[in-house]
C-alpha cells in the first residue's frame, strides 16, 4: 500500500512559521493533508479550540497554502486518523527536546495501530528554536513577532493580550 494521506496534529496555540514549514514539506509528499487541532489536556490552551482552528485557517490563507483541511479533534490521535481515513501522522522535529517525546508518541501510536506510520519532517534551521510558547511570551510584552507568525496570528495575539 502506498501512503497518500496524512494528518498533522498539534495544539497550534497558535500556529507559527515553524508549523507552516512542516505543512509545506508534508504537502510535497502527501496528496491529502489534514491539520488536526487537538485539545491537549496536558496543556492549558491560550486560544480556545475554535479560535485555534480559525487562526490556523486564516494563517494558511495568508501564506497562500491551499488544499489543506483544518479540523478539530478531541480524543486518541489514532482514532482521528481512522475517522478521517488517513494512513500517516506527520510531526515536526526541532533542534531541541522534541525527540524523546516524539519517539514515545510514535511508538505508542504504532502499538495502537501498526498500519498508521508516523513521519517526521525536520524543520528549517531558522525555525528550529521557534515555539508557540516563545511567540506568546514575546507578544505578551509587546515584542515584534512578525518573523515568527503571519500577520493574522500576530493580530489575534494582540487582541487576546488587549494591546
Ligand atoms: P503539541 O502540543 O502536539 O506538541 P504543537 O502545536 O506544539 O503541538 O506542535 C505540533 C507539532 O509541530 C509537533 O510535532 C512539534 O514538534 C511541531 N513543531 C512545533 N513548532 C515547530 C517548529 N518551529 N518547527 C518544526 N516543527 C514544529
Amino acid at each position: 500500500m502506498t501512503i497518500t494521506s496524512a494528518v498533522y496534529p498539534g495544539s497550534f496555540d497558535p500556529i507559527t512559521y515553524g508549523h507552516i514549514d512542516i505543512v509545506r514539506r508534508a504537502k510535497k509528499l502527501f496528496a491529502r493533508l489534514l491539520i488536526a487541532v487537538v485539545a491537549n489536556p496536558n496543556k492549558t490552551p491560550f486560544f480556545s479550540i475554535e479560535e485555534r482552528v480559525a487562526i490556523t485557517k486564516a494563517a494558511l490563507d495568508e501564506v497562500g497554502i491551499t488544499g489543506v483541511e483544518v479540523i478539530s479533534y478531541d480524543g486518541l490521535l489514532i482514532d482521528c486518523a481512522k475517522a478521517y481515513k488517513v494512513d500517516a501522522i506527520v510531526r515536526g522535529l526541532r533542534a531541541n527536546s522534541d525527540f524523546d517525546y516524539e519517539f514515545q508518541m510514535a511508538l505508542t501510536n504504532r502499538d495502537l495501530d501498526s498500519d498508521i506510520e508516523t513521519v517526521f519532517f525536520m524543520t528549517a534551521g531558522r525555525y528550529s528554536f521557534l515555539s508557540s510558547s516563545i511567540v506568546k511570551e514575546v507578544k505578551r510584552y509587546g515584542g515584534d513577532v512578525s518573523s515568527f507568525v503571519p500577520g493574522c496570528v500576530e493580530q489575534a495575539l494582540a487582541r487576546k493580550f488587549g494591546h
